[in-house]
């Protein structure tokens, strides 16, 4: 019997078998020349073949996929048969003798270089050529298809870490939970799981060497990974399969005594935004303008950024919208904005930084602001990311006051803007605590890094301490100013249910996450009185590991339990 542990990211009880992410495929050997015995004639006819036969698997597999996965699928598929594609390759075959799989490997890449050059929505076909280039090769070389493996029922996916363009055609009907060797509780693949409802297990080392097909058991909220499901753990997984559903959400976020407590949602552009709205969040407290440009080689003009903030204000029509400014740096970087190496891009020039070495930027940006904010209804409240300096949130305010927005805040992500939070918010309206990047400088743990996942955990003590300050400097800068200073919280700790009732209880206002999330948040804030919730976070304060601090509140939220969260 083996066991693996790793960190949860959300919570769940399952037995299924595991089915390894294939290896990504190899570019095959440049100069590769046809088999011995194989004529241009046949390897052309060949090519034409894997081509179809990978449309037609990419088209079976939309019918099952969600939404949003049949969408990329069906594009996907289309590029598998594109004939400028695949007469590139059939003519590097016949005029130079190159084996099929260098042949579309060749003509593939051309392509994508192409359409790369033509930018706009051409370039963005480039990861769809890519993908189709790997499953072309993998069809003629009887390799595994790449991506989310295929199998008969519902199966455990293990791999080091998923790639985004993975993550959007997992259907969590066929992958019912997710296991990784790599990431942290804050990357990409947890951000995800948390947003489908998928049980998953982060930074587990071994994971990937469990063999296709074994038979295991997961509990997602304790971190293991049984390769012997005991009885015990048969009838666990057995109750979680038949658990209480969980409760829609009803638009409005408040505790078991009616105390309020908005949910918000973290959106991107204005596709996630018309999801988050269709969930019923009750505005976004959290949009990462940076997603909508991360493709961008050059400065968006100030027309298109106003495009894309408007549709994100139109999907909240009168409703509350935290506009974060560009975030550029570090694990997401923009050619216009990050424009040196860094030894250290976490501790470098990223978020509000960049408005030293790249000026002009940020101006452009708040314009685009304006001018989207101009033509909505929506209550507009725009916060800089990455501020260490109260002076800092002195000079973002006047940026603000200078194109006339009118509520100004600022991200609390360092230790320095922690105990600094009383002289912030005598300069600026509000603080959103960003706990994904508050946990890595508190910790001095790269948020990527899955060796240190067990620190880069926002139950940390050290973090719930620093959320405490904030709110404590927050309440103190609201007395002296006479007027209320909010406090959000917009990184992952929000999504998680035990955890945002500790946040509530420490004094935070809002929670603002992934859309997906918001259900089961609210669900569990509402079985807990503001009273019971101080209580619970009292009681997690008092403990000295993240672990302890996650089973003392779990202890007392017995909903969690009811509900498999
Ligand atoms: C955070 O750091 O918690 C946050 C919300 O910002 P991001 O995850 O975009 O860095
Ligand atoms: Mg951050």
């Amino acid at each position: 019997m083996t066991v693996y542990n790793g960190v949860g990211v959300y919570a769940g009880r399952v037995i299924g078998e595991v089915l390894q992410m294939p290896e990504p495929i190899k570019e095959p050997k440049p100069g590769l020349k046809l088999a011995e015995g194989e004529t241009a004639e046949s390897a052309a006819e060949r090519i034409q073949f894997a081509a179809e036969a990978v449309k037609a698997n990419l088209l079976e597999r939309a019918e099952n996929a969600s939404r949003d996965g049949k969408a990329v699928l069906k594009s996907t598929s289309q590029m598998a048969t594109d004939r400028a594609l695949l007469k590139g390759a059939k003519k590097l075959v016949e005029s130079q003798n190159m084996a099929p799989e260098r042949a579309i490997w060749e003509a593939a890449s051309d392509f994508a270089a192409q359409m790369e050059a033509l930018g706009g929505y051409m370039a963005e076909r480039v990861t769809d050529i890519h993908d189709v280039r790997a499953r072309i090769v993998a069809e003629l070389t009887g390799q595994q298809a790449p991506g989310i493996p295929v199998h008969d029922k519902p199966f455990i996916l293990a791999a080091v870490d998923l790639a985004p363009a993975d993550t959007a055609t997992l259907n969590p009907e066929e992958v019912i939970a997710l296991i990784t060797s790599d990431g942290g509780p804050q990357a990409h693949t947890a951000i995800l799981a948390r947003g489908l409802g998928l049980p998953a297990i982060v930074a587990a080392k071994g994971v990937t060497e469990i063999e296709n097909g074994t038979r295991v058991y997961i509990d997602s909220n304790e971190g293991i990974i049984d390769t012997e499901p005991s009885v015990e753990q048969e009838e666990a997984a057995h109750k979680y399969a038949n658990r209480q559903p969980l409760p829609e959400f009803d638009g409005k976020g408040m505790l078991a005594d009616g105390f309020e407590v908005p949910l918000y949602a973290n959106v991107g552009d204005g596709k996630s935004a018309e999801k988050a709205a269709g969930l019923k969040a009750e505005g976004v407290g959290l949009l990462r303008t940076e997603f909508g440009f991360l493709g961008n080689d050059t400065e968006p003009s100030v027309e298109t950024q106003a495009e894309t903030y408007k549709s994100v204000f139109d999907a909240f029509p009168g409703q509350h919208i935290v506009v974060r400014t560009l975030d550029a740096g570090a694990d997401k970087p923009l050619p216009f904005l990050n424009v040196k190496e860094e030894e250290n891009p976490a501790l470098g020039v990223r978020g509000f930084r960049t408005d030293w070495t790249v000026p002009g930027v940020l101006a452009r940006q708040l314009q685009a602001i304006k001018q989207a904010s101009d033509g909505s209804d929506a209550d507009i409240w725009v916060m800089a990311p990455m501020i260490s300096t109260t002076s800092e949130a002195r000079t973002f305010k006047n940026m603000l006051d200078e194109v006339g927005l009118k509520t100004h805040g600022v991200m609390v992500e360092t230790p320095a803007a922690v105990v600094n939070s009383e002289a912030i918010l005598g300069e600026v309206d509000f603080v959103s605590i960003g706990t994904n990047d508050l946990t890595q400088y508190t910790m001095a743990a790269d948020r990527l890094l899955g060796d240190l996942a067990h620190l880069n955990n926002p139950w940390q003590p050290a973090v719930l301490k620093m959320i405490k300050l904030t709110v404590e400097g927050a309440q103190r800068a609201s007395e002296t100013h006479g007027t209320k200073k909010y406090v959000s919280v917009c990184g992952e700790a929000a999504a998680d249910p035990a955890l945002a009732v500790v946040l509530v209880g420490l004094g935070v206002d809002t929670l603002s996450m992934n859309a997906g999330a918001i259900a089961a948040v609210s669900a569990v804030l509402k079985s807990v009185t503001r009273e019971q919730a101080q209580e619970i976070a009292q009681l997690v304060l008092a403990e000295i590991s993240s672990a302890e601090a996650k089973a003392t509140a779990r202890k007392h939220l017995p909903i969690l339990d009811e509900l498999g969260l």
